[in-house]
């Protein structure tokens, strides 16, 4: 849970930020209409705030002064301005800001929701600095600190690639020399990118001025971004911003490619490329896989007397009881329709039986309220437990299963057991 400070003196700028925030769990939100509140929930709150978004001019503060506050204790700002002139920009730019946004934009409130959020995700980010050279890695240590990244250091290329392919660290930024012992920045760069794409690991070459051949080969071996040596905190703190927007509009396209736009549960495609892995280990260990196809029973019934409207409505709590009931590991996702397929790893025939028909009795318990009407349905779900020749031969297996239980009366769990 990150700390969110939002200080504006109207009433109105505040209901509005209140509203965008419902849906945001993960921010927790400190509202103040002046400086004076702002500086009280600040003593109240030392080292927490993580990141403000503060009215540039304020009954008590008319002249930016509550900026000066937020960055004497260190707080990443976002500033929303009513007017912007010579004075106002001289003062923001000296000071520590983020981002500066103009109230009269009518997108005003989300785009300094969306500059805040950068600013709170860098607590979760990690950084990695490759360099043998210990005053390097602390300069750009330094810099990057200021925007609250988390930083690792490694003193040579071995050391860097062991980290980030631990899986303890979760890196998404890699910052390296070129000349360093054991392996050096080039070699690092190249054997990196045979594991991760540039969406999936940004890296941050570094090469002296006089070098350009180097920082051309850095390019062509896969590194995303260069910065001159030795290191300028702006330039440094300018590049690794672009470069983790660029990562996490990555990001974004590959959640909307693999997610279901209805549900936001993940789509048949995810289920096969992330199943996959699940499926070869599985086999590689001999166990058993667990696969379950879920379909809403008469679910034309649902659209053809409350309407299509309803019936998405139904198709979403299908997600919200499996994402309840399953374990987060869990993976399922929907196939199509009101069709939802589930795998599950490391649970026992018995365990199987007893999930699916608890998953079962939810839905038969369960009422949908909607505005105008009620709606209860049931599922039926054909589950193969064991192993196949392929991920695909278990998801037909569970095809047939669901097909039985649909001809012998819906409302049921059918199980078989399969082995190669
Ligand atoms: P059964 O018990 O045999 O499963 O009967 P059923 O009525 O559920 O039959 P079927 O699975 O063939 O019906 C699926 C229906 O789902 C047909 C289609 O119009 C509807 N459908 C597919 N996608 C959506 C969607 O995104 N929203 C809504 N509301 N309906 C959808
Ligand atoms: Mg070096
Ligand atoms: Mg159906
Ligand atoms: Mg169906």
């Amino acid at each position: 849970m990150k700390k969110l400070l939002i200080v504006d003196d109207s009433e109105t700028v505040l209901n509005i930020f209140k509203d965008a925030l419902k849906n945001a769990p993960e921010i927790e939100a400190l509202y103040a209409e002046s400086y004076n509140e702002a500086m009280r929930i600040i003593r109240l709150n030392p080292d927490q705030i993580h990141a403000a978004i503060l009215d540039y001019n304020l009954p008590d503060a008319p002249k930016g002064e509550v900026i000066a506050l937020a960055n004497s204790n260190n707080i990443p700002t976002v500033v929303l301005t009513g007017s912007l002139n010579k004075d106002t920009r001289n003062i923001i730019l000296k000071k520590n800001v983020i981002d500066f946004i103009l109230k009269n934009d009518p997108n005003s409130i989300r785009s300094a929701l969306d500059s805040a959020n950068k600013a709170l995700k860098n607590y979760d980010t990690t950084v990695l600095i490759a360099d043998d050279s210990k005053l390097s890695r602390e300069l750009i240590k330094m810099s990057l600190e200021t925007i609250h990244l988390n930083i690792m250091e490694a003193t040579n290329g071995q050391e860097a690639l062991d980290l980030v392919l631990s899986d303890e660290h979760n890196i998404s930024l890699l910052i390296t020399d070129y000349e360093m012992p054991e392996i050096d920045g080039l070699d690092l760069t190249f054997t990196l990118r045979e594991k991760f794409s540039k969406a999936q690991l940004g890296i941050i070459a570094m090469s002296g001025a006089e070098d350009e051949e180097t920082i051309s080969k850095f390019l062509k071996l896969g590194a995303n971004d260069f910065v001159h040596k030795p290191p300028v905190p702006n330039e440094i703190i300018t590049t690794v911003n672009a470069n983790l927007e660029l990562l996490s509009l990555f990001e974004q396209v590959q959640e909307l490619a693999n997610k279901d736009f209805l549900t936001g549960a993940y789509n048949r495609r995810h289920f096969f490329d992330t199943g996959e892995a699940i499926f070869l280990k599985a086999k590689r260990k001999d166990l058993p896989l667990s696969v379950a196809m879920l379909d809403i029973d008469k679910f034309k019934i649902i659209n053809d007397t409350y309407g299509h409207d309803v019936g998405d409505i139904a198709i979403k709590e299908v997600k919200t009881i499996l994402e309840t009931t399953l374990r987060r590991s869990d993976l399922f996702a929907r196939f199509g329709g009101e069709e939802f397929c589930i795998l599950l790893e490391g649970v026992s025939l018995e365990d199987v039986q007893m999930l699916f028909e608890k998953i079962r009795t939810k839905f038969e318990k369960n009422t949908i309220h909607t505005k105008d009407t009620s709606v209860s349905y049931t599922v039926s779900i054909g589950v193969v437990y064991g192993m196949a020749d392929s991920l695909e031969a278990l998801v037909n297996l569970s095809d047939e299963a669901l097909y039985f239980a649909k001809e012998h009366g819906r409302n049921q769990v059918k199980i078989n057991t399969h082995t190669i």
